[in-house]
């Protein structure tokens, strides 16, 4: 990480590690999402051998506190402390791979050297909750709230087009405008109209995917959890929210390996 202008030579902070790739003979160069600046990249020291101190407190997954000291081009991790070890999440690999889908969404939707405290505690609760064994309809809405907090929020009130209010009727959803269509619009499908200039197909888009994802947006983990949504719901929701992610991934924020983790709908 370019050393931050406003970073004290040795300072503190708070995350969660995205993961940890080998450094020269012994060290390991960390991604951190931490509440302060956002996602960083760091060195640890001799976080390879065997007696390290500070590896055990540096796994994928953990929530940690951290001590910095500001290096030439990179910080160097000084000293670490365990504040949640996620350790049932990471005792299994469906576990791990949950959370990794969780923090690859983070990184690729935060910019670099960015706080942002919302996505911070939208982070933190989502993995206590994987922790304490919810699974994939969890993380449909960490990654829909994701979008809340930053910026992306599918509009579903108001036609992308002409603005009027969404009647309750089927509709098209547009992953380059980033909204519902509604029937009228999407009848006169100009082909050179907006959501085709936008550079993504329609999709379709039932009255009831668009209750869901209202549902999702409108309440909290413990309604959503209790919700009936039969698989063909869930396939179609897998493929517009699946599409629009898709397509702000490519277009908008940097692309992840994260998607193929969220494959069965929620
Ligand atoms: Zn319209």
């Amino acid at each position: 990480m370019q050393s931050h202008p406003d970073k004290p030579r040795t300072y503190k902070t708070e995350g969660v590690v995205i993961r940890h790739s080998s450094s020269g003979e012994d060290d390991r160069v960390l991604a951190i999402y931490t509440i302060d600046y956002g996602t960083i990249h760091v060195v640890g020291r001799s976080l390879r051998r065997a007696k390290s101190k500070l590896a055990g407190h540096l796994e994928p997954l953990s929530h940690v506190a951290i001590q910095l000291i500001r290096g030439k081009g990179i910080d160097i991790v000084t000293g670490a402390d365990t504040l949640h070890g996620h350790t049932s999440l990471r005792n299994s690999l469906e576990g791990i791979a949950r959370g990794l889908v969780c923090v690859e969404m983070v990184e690729a939707f935060a910019p670099e050297e960015h706080p942002n405290p919302e996505l911070y505690q939208l982070l933190l609760d989502t993995l206590e909750q994987l922790n304490g064994g919810e699974a994939d309809r969890l993380l449909w809405y960490f990654a829909f709230h994701v979008l809340r907090v930053t910026g992306y929020m599918p509009e579903l009130q108001q036609c992308v087009v002409c603005s009027n209010a969404i009647q309750p009727d089927e509709h098209m959803f547009s992953p380059g405008l980033g909204g519902v269509v509604c029937t009228d619009c999407a009848r006169d499908g100009d082909p050179a109209g907006p959501h085709e200039r936008a550079g993504a197909p329609l999709l379709s888009l039932s009255l009831n995917s668009l209750k869901v994802m209202r549902f999702f947006r409108d309440n909290s983990y413990d309604a959503v959890r209790g919700l009936n949504v039969g698989s063909e719901l869930a396939g179609e929701l897998q493929r517009v929210l699946g599409g629009y992610i898709h397509y702000l991934l490519e277009r908008e924020v940097r692309s992840s390996t994260f998607l193929a983790g969220l494959s069965r709908g929620p």
